[in-house]
Protein backbone atom coordinates (compact mmCIF):
# COMPACT_ATOMS: atom_id res chain seq x y z
CA UNK A 1 0.00 0.00 0.00
CA UNK A 2 1.14 3.80 -0.52
CA UNK A 3 2.99 5.50 1.92
CA UNK A 4 2.36 9.27 1.43
CA UNK A 5 0.30 11.66 1.86
CA UNK A 6 -2.33 13.16 -0.41
CA UNK A 7 -4.18 16.12 -0.92
CA UNK A 8 -7.80 13.82 -1.39
CA UNK A 9 -8.61 9.96 -0.47
CA UNK A 10 -11.75 9.03 -2.35
CA UNK A 11 -14.07 6.07 -0.81
CA UNK A 12 -15.45 4.38 -3.35
CA UNK A 13 -15.09 4.20 -7.33
CA UNK A 14 -19.14 4.61 -8.12
CA UNK A 15 -20.58 7.45 -9.95
CA UNK A 16 -20.21 10.38 -7.21
CA UNK A 17 -16.16 8.55 -6.59
CA UNK A 18 -15.05 8.75 -10.02
CA UNK A 19 -16.63 12.35 -10.45
CA UNK A 20 -14.91 13.61 -7.49
CA UNK A 21 -11.38 11.65 -8.05
CA UNK A 22 -11.37 12.74 -11.66
CA UNK A 23 -12.25 16.21 -11.06
CA UNK A 24 -9.81 17.27 -8.35
CA UNK A 25 -7.46 15.09 -10.33
CA UNK A 26 -7.47 17.24 -13.39
CA UNK A 27 -7.56 20.43 -11.76
CA UNK A 28 -3.85 18.93 -10.19
CA UNK A 29 -4.84 17.64 -6.97
CA UNK A 30 -2.87 14.57 -5.25
CA UNK A 31 -5.82 11.45 -5.56
CA UNK A 32 -6.16 8.80 -4.16
CA UNK A 33 -9.15 6.63 -4.55
CA UNK A 34 -9.78 3.13 -2.62
CA UNK A 35 -12.42 0.66 -4.75
CA UNK A 36 -13.24 -2.93 -2.72
CA UNK A 37 -14.42 -4.42 -5.81
CA UNK A 38 -12.37 -5.83 -7.67
CA UNK A 39 -12.44 -3.04 -10.61
CA UNK A 40 -14.68 -0.11 -10.67
CA UNK A 41 -18.35 -0.76 -11.58
CA UNK A 42 -17.79 -4.45 -10.29
CA UNK A 43 -20.29 -4.15 -7.46
CA UNK A 44 -22.55 -1.47 -8.81
CA UNK A 45 -26.24 -1.95 -9.71
CA UNK A 46 -28.11 0.34 -11.70
CA UNK A 47 -31.46 0.87 -14.39
CA UNK A 48 -29.27 2.17 -16.12
CA UNK A 49 -30.25 5.51 -17.33
CA UNK A 50 -27.33 8.04 -18.11
CA UNK A 51 -28.09 11.42 -17.90
CA UNK A 52 -26.10 13.13 -20.52
CA UNK A 53 -25.72 16.74 -19.17
CA UNK A 54 -24.19 16.03 -15.91
CA UNK A 55 -21.26 13.54 -17.54
CA UNK A 56 -20.47 16.11 -20.20
CA UNK A 57 -19.73 18.76 -17.30
CA UNK A 58 -17.36 16.41 -16.04
CA UNK A 59 -15.92 14.49 -19.44
CA UNK A 60 -17.91 16.99 -22.62
CA UNK A 61 -16.15 14.81 -25.28
CA UNK A 62 -17.87 11.76 -23.92
CA UNK A 63 -19.66 10.07 -26.94
CA UNK A 64 -16.29 9.58 -28.68
CA UNK A 65 -15.34 6.28 -26.41
CA UNK A 66 -17.75 5.71 -23.18
CA UNK A 67 -19.49 2.68 -23.61
CA UNK A 68 -23.00 3.32 -24.24
CA UNK A 69 -26.05 1.38 -25.38
CA UNK A 70 -28.78 2.99 -27.20
CA UNK A 71 -30.21 6.97 -26.89
CA UNK A 72 -33.52 7.12 -25.57
CA UNK A 73 -36.34 8.51 -28.02
CA UNK A 74 -39.14 7.38 -25.78
CA UNK A 75 -40.44 6.60 -22.34
CA UNK A 76 -43.41 5.13 -21.47
CA UNK A 77 -45.24 4.68 -18.12
CA UNK A 78 -47.41 1.93 -17.69
CA UNK A 79 -50.30 1.72 -14.58
CA UNK A 80 -50.80 -2.24 -14.55
CA UNK A 81 -53.21 -4.63 -12.80
CA UNK A 82 -53.02 -7.85 -12.86
CA UNK A 83 -54.06 -8.54 -16.61
CA UNK A 84 -53.86 -5.50 -18.46
CA UNK A 85 -52.06 -1.87 -18.20
CA UNK A 86 -52.69 1.81 -19.05
CA UNK A 87 -49.97 3.54 -20.51
CA UNK A 88 -48.57 6.83 -21.44
CA UNK A 89 -46.46 7.09 -24.41
CA UNK A 90 -43.92 10.37 -25.10
CA UNK A 91 -41.94 9.62 -28.33
CA UNK A 92 -40.34 12.57 -29.89
CA UNK A 93 -37.74 11.77 -33.23
CA UNK A 94 -36.20 15.40 -31.56
CA UNK A 95 -34.05 12.87 -29.45
CA UNK A 96 -32.48 11.47 -32.74
CA UNK A 97 -30.34 14.52 -31.76
CA UNK A 98 -26.75 14.95 -32.57
CA UNK A 99 -25.97 14.93 -29.06
CA UNK A 100 -28.50 13.17 -27.45
CA UNK A 101 -30.02 13.90 -23.83
CA UNK A 102 -30.16 9.88 -22.11
CA UNK A 103 -28.98 6.77 -22.74
CA UNK A 104 -29.22 3.30 -21.31
CA UNK A 105 -25.76 1.64 -20.03
CA UNK A 106 -24.20 -1.13 -18.71
CA UNK A 107 -22.66 0.08 -15.28
CA UNK A 108 -19.86 -2.86 -15.11
CA UNK A 109 -18.95 -1.44 -18.36
CA UNK A 110 -19.66 1.94 -18.08
CA UNK A 111 -17.26 2.30 -14.75
CA UNK A 112 -14.45 0.78 -15.79
CA UNK A 113 -14.64 3.10 -18.57
CA UNK A 114 -14.87 6.32 -16.49
CA UNK A 115 -12.58 4.75 -13.83
CA UNK A 116 -9.87 4.73 -16.85
CA UNK A 117 -10.76 8.76 -16.94
CA UNK A 118 -9.88 9.17 -13.44
CA UNK A 119 -6.39 6.93 -13.71
CA UNK A 120 -5.55 9.43 -16.89
CA UNK A 121 -6.50 12.60 -15.20
CA UNK A 122 -3.53 11.35 -12.46
CA UNK A 123 -5.36 9.51 -10.00
CA UNK A 124 -4.27 6.96 -7.78
CA UNK A 125 -6.78 4.47 -7.99
CA UNK A 126 -6.36 1.07 -6.23
CA UNK A 127 -9.14 -1.39 -6.58
CA UNK A 128 -10.15 -4.91 -3.85
CA UNK A 129 -9.08 -2.42 -1.34
CA UNK A 130 -11.75 -1.83 1.65
CA UNK A 131 -11.54 1.30 3.76
CA UNK A 132 -12.16 -0.40 7.32
CA UNK A 133 -12.14 2.99 9.40
CA UNK A 134 -11.49 6.83 9.27
CA UNK A 135 -8.81 8.06 11.23
CA UNK A 136 -8.80 11.22 13.18
CA UNK A 137 -6.56 13.40 15.27
CA UNK A 138 -7.26 14.23 19.27
CA UNK A 139 -9.27 17.16 17.56
CA UNK A 140 -11.74 14.98 16.25
CA UNK A 141 -11.14 16.15 12.33
CA UNK A 142 -10.52 12.73 9.58
CA UNK A 143 -7.66 12.95 8.35
CA UNK A 144 -6.61 9.94 6.72
CA UNK A 145 -8.72 6.05 6.34
CA UNK A 146 -7.24 2.62 7.25
CA UNK A 147 -7.52 -0.26 4.66
CA UNK A 148 -7.73 -3.85 4.89
CA UNK A 149 -4.51 -4.18 3.29
CA UNK A 150 -2.66 -5.08 6.80
CA UNK A 151 -4.34 -1.95 8.56
CA UNK A 152 -2.60 -0.03 6.06
CA UNK A 153 -3.33 3.93 7.21
CA UNK A 154 -3.28 6.70 4.39
CA UNK A 155 -3.37 10.52 5.35
CA UNK A 156 -5.01 12.74 3.45
CA UNK A 157 -6.33 16.87 4.14
CA UNK A 158 -9.68 15.43 3.31
CA UNK A 159 -11.58 12.30 2.79
CA UNK A 160 -14.60 12.09 0.57
CA UNK A 161 -16.90 9.49 1.11
CA UNK A 162 -18.46 8.07 -2.10
CA UNK A 163 -19.21 4.54 -0.91
CA UNK A 164 -23.03 3.93 -1.80
CA UNK A 165 -26.32 3.85 -0.28
CA UNK A 166 -25.20 1.34 2.90
CA UNK A 167 -22.36 3.86 3.66
CA UNK A 168 -20.88 1.68 6.42
CA UNK A 169 -18.00 3.65 6.95
CA UNK A 170 -19.54 7.00 7.66
CA UNK A 171 -22.15 5.32 10.17
CA UNK A 172 -19.72 3.60 12.20
CA UNK A 173 -18.02 7.10 12.62
CA UNK A 174 -21.23 8.67 13.79
CA UNK A 175 -21.24 11.10 10.94
CA UNK A 176 -24.51 10.15 9.85
CA UNK A 177 -27.46 7.09 11.27
CA UNK A 178 -27.75 3.99 9.38
CA UNK A 179 -30.88 4.59 6.75
CA UNK A 180 -34.11 3.65 8.63
CA UNK A 181 -35.84 0.87 6.40
CA UNK A 182 -38.74 3.33 5.54
CA UNK A 183 -35.36 5.42 3.82
CA UNK A 184 -34.25 2.59 1.46
CA UNK A 185 -35.52 0.41 -1.48
CA UNK A 186 -34.38 -2.74 -2.56
CA UNK A 187 -34.46 -3.61 -5.74
CA UNK A 188 -33.32 -6.77 -7.92
CA UNK A 189 -32.77 -6.81 -11.38
CA UNK A 190 -32.10 -9.16 -14.53
CA UNK A 191 -30.01 -8.36 -18.07
CA UNK A 192 -32.64 -10.50 -20.57
CA UNK A 193 -30.27 -11.10 -23.68
CA UNK A 194 -32.11 -11.40 -27.22
CA UNK A 195 -30.72 -10.69 -30.59
CA UNK A 196 -30.47 -7.13 -31.08
CA UNK A 197 -33.26 -7.45 -34.37
CA UNK A 198 -35.52 -9.04 -31.83
CA UNK A 199 -35.80 -6.55 -29.45
CA UNK A 200 -35.52 -3.61 -32.00
CA UNK A 201 -39.14 -5.08 -33.27
CA UNK A 202 -40.21 -5.65 -29.92
CA UNK A 203 -39.75 -2.24 -28.84
CA UNK A 204 -40.09 -0.47 -32.34
CA UNK A 205 -36.72 0.61 -32.80
CA UNK A 206 -34.56 1.70 -35.19
CA UNK A 207 -30.94 1.86 -35.23
CA UNK A 208 -29.54 2.75 -31.52
CA UNK A 209 -32.50 4.43 -30.26
CA UNK A 210 -33.93 3.26 -27.36
CA UNK A 211 -36.59 3.27 -24.95
CA UNK A 212 -37.78 2.37 -21.25
CA UNK A 213 -40.85 1.68 -19.95
CA UNK A 214 -41.41 2.81 -15.74
CA UNK A 215 -44.34 0.62 -14.42
CA UNK A 216 -46.64 1.02 -11.06
CA UNK A 217 -49.30 -1.05 -10.02
CA UNK A 218 -50.34 -3.94 -8.89
CA UNK A 219 -47.05 -5.65 -9.57
CA UNK A 220 -45.86 -4.38 -6.26
CA UNK A 221 -48.64 -5.97 -4.17
CA UNK A 222 -49.61 -2.55 -2.23
CA UNK A 223 -46.44 -1.86 -1.23
CA UNK A 224 -44.31 1.21 -2.30
CA UNK A 225 -41.87 0.48 -5.41
CA UNK A 226 -41.72 0.66 -9.29
CA UNK A 227 -40.71 -1.65 -12.17
CA UNK A 228 -38.58 -0.95 -14.64
CA UNK A 229 -37.86 -2.67 -18.25
CA UNK A 230 -34.92 -0.81 -20.74
CA UNK A 231 -34.07 -1.92 -23.65
CA UNK A 232 -30.19 -2.35 -24.33
CA UNK A 233 -27.98 -3.27 -27.66
CA UNK A 234 -28.54 -7.11 -27.09
CA UNK A 235 -30.53 -6.99 -23.80
CA UNK A 236 -33.03 -6.13 -22.04
CA UNK A 237 -32.35 -5.06 -17.98
CA UNK A 238 -35.90 -6.08 -16.13
CA UNK A 239 -36.04 -4.82 -12.67
CA UNK A 240 -38.46 -4.27 -9.26
CA UNK A 241 -37.72 -2.67 -6.04
CA UNK A 242 -40.16 -2.14 -3.16
CA UNK A 243 -39.56 -0.07 0.23
CA UNK A 244 -37.63 -2.05 2.55
CA UNK A 245 -40.00 -1.73 5.40
CA UNK A 246 -42.70 -2.65 3.09
CA UNK A 247 -41.16 -6.28 2.59
CA UNK A 248 -40.38 -6.27 6.40
CA UNK A 249 -44.32 -5.92 6.69
CA UNK A 250 -45.89 -8.01 4.12
CA UNK A 251 -43.46 -11.01 4.36
CA UNK A 252 -43.11 -10.28 0.34
CA UNK A 253 -39.80 -11.78 -1.22
CA UNK A 254 -38.07 -9.46 -4.19
CA UNK A 255 -37.51 -12.45 -5.79
CA UNK A 256 -41.42 -13.53 -6.14
CA UNK A 257 -41.89 -10.20 -6.66
CA UNK A 258 -39.96 -10.11 -10.00
CA UNK A 259 -40.89 -13.55 -10.96
CA UNK A 260 -44.58 -11.87 -10.93
CA UNK A 261 -43.10 -9.29 -12.90
CA UNK A 262 -42.02 -11.11 -15.61
CA UNK A 263 -44.85 -13.37 -15.97
CA UNK A 264 -47.26 -10.25 -16.48
CA UNK A 265 -49.34 -10.92 -19.54
CA UNK A 266 -47.81 -7.08 -20.92
CA UNK A 267 -44.79 -8.01 -19.92
CA UNK A 268 -43.67 -11.53 -20.64
CA UNK A 269 -43.81 -11.29 -24.61
CA UNK A 270 -41.21 -8.56 -24.24
CA UNK A 271 -38.70 -11.37 -22.73
CA UNK A 272 -39.81 -13.76 -24.45
CA UNK A 273 -36.95 -16.79 -25.68
CA UNK A 274 -34.55 -14.48 -23.91
CA UNK A 275 -31.37 -16.07 -22.03
CA UNK A 276 -31.10 -14.09 -18.40
CA UNK A 277 -27.33 -13.44 -17.61
CA UNK A 278 -27.21 -11.74 -14.80
CA UNK A 279 -28.88 -11.50 -11.24
CA UNK A 280 -27.90 -8.56 -9.18
CA UNK A 281 -29.83 -7.06 -5.97
CA UNK A 282 -28.85 -3.44 -4.63
CA UNK A 283 -30.66 -1.45 -2.44
CA UNK A 284 -32.23 2.56 -3.64
CA UNK A 285 -32.30 6.11 -1.24
CA UNK A 286 -35.58 6.95 -1.20
CA UNK A 287 -36.15 9.00 1.50
CA UNK A 288 -35.73 12.43 -0.32
CA UNK A 289 -35.23 15.52 1.80
CA UNK A 290 -36.03 14.64 4.99
CA UNK A 291 -33.02 11.54 4.95
CA UNK A 292 -30.43 13.60 4.30
CA UNK A 293 -27.60 13.64 6.44
CA UNK A 294 -25.09 16.64 7.29
CA UNK A 295 -22.70 16.53 4.65
CA UNK A 296 -19.38 17.73 5.64
CA UNK A 297 -17.23 18.18 8.35
CA UNK A 298 -13.68 18.34 10.14
CA UNK A 299 -11.82 16.44 6.99
CA UNK A 300 -14.65 15.14 5.16
CA UNK A 301 -17.79 15.22 2.85
CA UNK A 302 -20.29 13.06 2.12
CA UNK A 303 -21.96 12.30 -1.76
CA UNK A 304 -24.24 10.66 -3.68
CA UNK A 305 -26.19 7.22 -2.39
CA UNK A 306 -24.26 7.85 0.97
CA UNK A 307 -25.41 11.12 0.68
CA UNK A 308 -29.50 9.96 0.44
CA UNK A 309 -28.82 12.55 -2.87
CA UNK A 310 -31.36 10.14 -5.22
CA UNK A 311 -35.16 11.35 -6.34
CA UNK A 312 -37.09 8.41 -6.14
CA UNK A 313 -39.86 10.26 -7.88
CA UNK A 314 -37.55 10.66 -11.51
CA UNK A 315 -35.78 7.43 -11.26
CA UNK A 316 -32.68 9.88 -10.71
CA UNK A 317 -29.20 8.81 -8.89
CA UNK A 318 -26.20 8.87 -10.80
CA UNK A 319 -26.97 12.37 -12.15
CA UNK A 320 -27.03 13.45 -8.23
CA UNK A 321 -24.08 11.38 -7.57
CA UNK A 322 -21.70 12.69 -10.59
CA UNK A 323 -23.13 16.19 -10.00
CA UNK A 324 -22.79 16.19 -6.26
CA UNK A 325 -19.12 14.70 -6.89
CA UNK A 326 -17.87 17.08 -9.21
CA UNK A 327 -19.24 20.39 -6.76
CA UNK A 328 -17.44 18.51 -3.73
CA UNK A 329 -14.51 18.30 -5.56
CA UNK A 330 -14.76 21.91 -6.88
CA UNK A 331 -15.19 23.21 -3.30
CA UNK A 332 -12.16 21.14 -2.32
CA UNK A 333 -9.93 22.47 -4.84
CA UNK A 334 -11.03 26.51 -4.51
CA UNK A 335 -10.54 25.57 -0.66
CA UNK A 336 -6.94 24.56 -1.47
CA UNK A 337 -6.38 26.70 -3.93
CA UNK A 338 -6.75 29.24 -1.01
CA UNK A 339 -4.30 27.89 0.89
CA UNK A 340 -7.16 27.20 3.55
CA UNK A 341 -7.57 23.75 5.96
CA UNK A 342 -10.03 21.68 5.38
CA UNK A 343 -12.11 22.12 8.38
CA UNK A 344 -16.27 22.08 8.82
CA UNK A 345 -16.43 26.20 8.48
CA UNK A 346 -14.36 25.80 5.03
CA UNK A 347 -15.97 22.62 3.82
CA UNK A 348 -19.87 24.03 4.61
CA UNK A 349 -19.33 25.92 1.24
CA UNK A 350 -19.98 22.26 -0.25
CA UNK A 351 -23.33 22.79 1.01
CA UNK A 352 -24.09 25.61 0.11
CA UNK A 353 -23.38 24.85 -3.51
CA UNK A 354 -25.37 21.62 -3.73
CA UNK A 355 -28.41 23.63 -1.90
CA UNK A 356 -28.12 26.27 -5.14
CA UNK A 357 -28.19 23.13 -7.40
CA UNK A 358 -31.07 21.15 -8.80
CA UNK A 359 -29.99 18.38 -6.76
CA UNK A 360 -31.62 20.18 -3.42
CA UNK A 361 -33.86 22.30 -5.16
CA UNK A 362 -35.19 19.36 -7.01
CA UNK A 363 -35.71 16.76 -3.57
CA UNK A 364 -36.95 19.91 -1.54
CA UNK A 365 -39.97 20.03 -4.23
CA UNK A 366 -40.59 16.75 -3.32
CA UNK A 367 -40.01 16.61 0.34
CA UNK A 368 -43.38 15.35 1.49
CA UNK A 369 -43.94 12.67 -1.18
CA UNK A 370 -42.11 9.88 0.19
CA UNK A 371 -44.17 10.37 3.32
CA UNK A 372 -47.30 10.43 1.43
CA UNK A 373 -46.17 7.15 -0.58
CA UNK A 374 -45.44 5.33 2.26
CA UNK A 375 -48.49 5.29 3.98
CA UNK A 376 -50.78 5.31 1.23
CA UNK A 377 -49.02 2.64 -0.54
CA UNK A 378 -52.40 0.69 -0.51
CA UNK A 379 -54.04 3.40 -2.53
CA UNK A 380 -51.95 4.81 -5.10
CA UNK A 381 -50.09 1.20 -5.95
CA UNK A 382 -53.23 -1.20 -5.88
CA UNK A 383 -56.58 0.08 -5.47
CA UNK A 384 -56.11 3.06 -8.02
CA UNK A 385 -54.13 0.86 -10.56
CA UNK A 386 -56.62 -1.59 -10.26
CA UNK A 387 -59.97 1.04 -10.79
CA UNK A 388 -58.16 3.05 -13.29
CA UNK A 389 -57.95 -0.51 -15.52
CA UNK A 390 -61.59 -0.85 -15.04
CA UNK A 391 -62.67 2.42 -15.83
CA UNK A 392 -60.05 2.13 -19.01
CA UNK A 393 -61.70 -1.70 -19.95
CA UNK A 394 -65.34 -0.31 -19.63
CA UNK A 395 -64.88 2.89 -21.97
CA UNK A 396 -63.69 0.81 -24.85
CA UNK A 397 -65.13 -2.43 -25.00
CA UNK A 398 -67.89 -2.20 -27.23
CA UNK A 399 -71.05 -4.36 -25.26
CA UNK A 400 -74.45 -2.62 -25.79
CA UNK A 401 -74.16 -0.44 -22.76
CA UNK A 402 -75.06 3.17 -22.86
CA UNK A 403 -72.30 4.98 -22.48
CA UNK A 404 -73.96 7.40 -19.37
CA UNK A 405 -74.83 3.75 -17.75
CA UNK A 406 -71.16 2.92 -17.81
CA UNK A 407 -69.67 6.67 -16.54
CA UNK A 408 -72.49 6.20 -13.77
CA UNK A 409 -70.50 2.74 -12.54
CA UNK A 410 -67.05 4.02 -13.30
CA UNK A 411 -67.74 6.68 -10.65
CA UNK A 412 -69.72 4.28 -8.59
CA UNK A 413 -66.56 2.27 -8.32
CA UNK A 414 -64.31 4.78 -7.67
CA UNK A 415 -66.78 5.87 -4.78
CA UNK A 416 -67.78 2.69 -2.95
CA UNK A 417 -63.85 2.01 -3.11
CA UNK A 418 -62.34 4.69 -1.29
CA UNK A 419 -65.32 7.30 -0.85
CA UNK A 420 -65.65 10.88 -1.71
CA UNK A 421 -64.00 11.70 1.15
CA UNK A 422 -61.08 9.34 0.62
CA UNK A 423 -60.74 10.80 -3.20
CA UNK A 424 -60.74 14.31 -2.43
CA UNK A 425 -58.37 13.88 0.47
CA UNK A 426 -56.00 12.02 -2.20
CA UNK A 427 -56.29 14.44 -5.29
CA UNK A 428 -55.25 17.25 -2.07
CA UNK A 429 -52.72 15.56 -1.01
CA UNK A 430 -51.28 13.93 -3.99
CA UNK A 431 -51.25 17.75 -5.21
CA UNK A 432 -49.71 19.25 -2.30
CA UNK A 433 -46.72 16.78 -1.74
CA UNK A 434 -46.07 17.70 -5.79
CA UNK A 435 -45.97 21.16 -5.36
P1 LIG B 1 -22.34 3.49 -5.98
O1 LIG B 1 -22.47 3.53 -7.44
O2 LIG B 1 -23.11 2.45 -5.22
O3 LIG B 1 -20.79 3.34 -5.65
C1 LIG B 1 -20.29 3.16 -4.34
C2 LIG B 1 -18.94 2.47 -4.46
O4 LIG B 1 -18.27 2.49 -3.21
C3 LIG B 1 -19.05 1.00 -4.88
O5 LIG B 1 -18.22 0.77 -6.00
C4 LIG B 1 -18.59 0.24 -3.64
O6 LIG B 1 -17.96 -0.98 -3.95
C5 LIG B 1 -17.62 1.24 -3.02
N1 LIG B 1 -17.44 1.09 -1.56
C6 LIG B 1 -18.40 1.04 -0.60
N2 LIG B 1 -17.85 0.94 0.61
C7 LIG B 1 -16.50 0.95 0.43
C8 LIG B 1 -15.40 0.89 1.33
N3 LIG B 1 -15.57 0.84 2.65
N4 LIG B 1 -14.15 0.90 0.80
C9 LIG B 1 -13.95 0.95 -0.55
N5 LIG B 1 -14.98 1.03 -1.44
C10 LIG B 1 -16.23 1.03 -0.95
N6 LIG B 1 -29.87 6.04 -11.26
C11 LIG B 1 -30.03 6.65 -12.44
O7 LIG B 1 -29.55 7.78 -12.60
N7 LIG B 1 -30.67 6.05 -13.48
C12 LIG B 1 -31.20 4.81 -13.37
O8 LIG B 1 -31.74 4.26 -14.33
C13 LIG B 1 -31.08 4.13 -12.13
N8 LIG B 1 -31.57 2.90 -11.99
C14 LIG B 1 -31.31 2.19 -10.85
C15 LIG B 1 -31.75 0.87 -10.76
C16 LIG B 1 -31.43 0.11 -9.65
C17 LIG B 1 -31.90 -1.32 -9.58
C18 LIG B 1 -30.64 0.67 -8.60
C19 LIG B 1 -30.24 -0.16 -7.41
C20 LIG B 1 -30.23 2.01 -8.67
C21 LIG B 1 -30.56 2.78 -9.79
N9 LIG B 1 -30.14 4.10 -9.91
C22 LIG B 1 -30.37 4.78 -11.07
C23 LIG B 1 -29.41 4.80 -8.82
C24 LIG B 1 -27.91 4.82 -9.09
O9 LIG B 1 -27.45 3.52 -9.34
C25 LIG B 1 -27.18 5.40 -7.89
O10 LIG B 1 -27.77 6.64 -7.54
C26 LIG B 1 -25.69 5.63 -8.18
O11 LIG B 1 -25.07 4.42 -8.50
C27 LIG B 1 -25.01 6.24 -6.94
O12 LIG B 1 -23.64 6.36 -7.18
P2 LIG B 1 -22.62 6.35 -5.94
O13 LIG B 1 -21.29 6.56 -6.52
O14 LIG B 1 -23.11 7.27 -4.88
O15 LIG B 1 -22.76 4.87 -5.32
Amino acid sequence: MVDERFDAIVVGAGMAGNAAALTMAQRGLKVLQLERGEYSGSKNVQGAILYSDMLEKLIPDFRDDAPLERHLVEQRFWMLDDSSHVGLHYRSDDFNEEKPNRYTIIRAQFDKWFSKKVQEAGALVICETTVTELVTNSAGKVIGVRTDRDGTTVLADVVVLAEGVSGLLGTRAGLRDIPKATEVALAVKEMHFLPRETIEARFNLKGDEGTVIECVGTISRGMTGMGFIYANKECISLGIGCLVSHFEQTGETPYGLIERFKRHPSVAPLIEGSEVKEYAAHLIPEGGFKSIPQLYGDGWVVVGDAAQLNNAIHREGSNLAMTSGRIAAETIFQIKSRRDPMTAENLSLYKDKIDQSFIMKDLKKYKNMPALLHTQSQNFFLTYPQLVSKAMQSFVRVDGTPKVEKERMTLRSFVSARSWFGLFGDAFRLARAWR
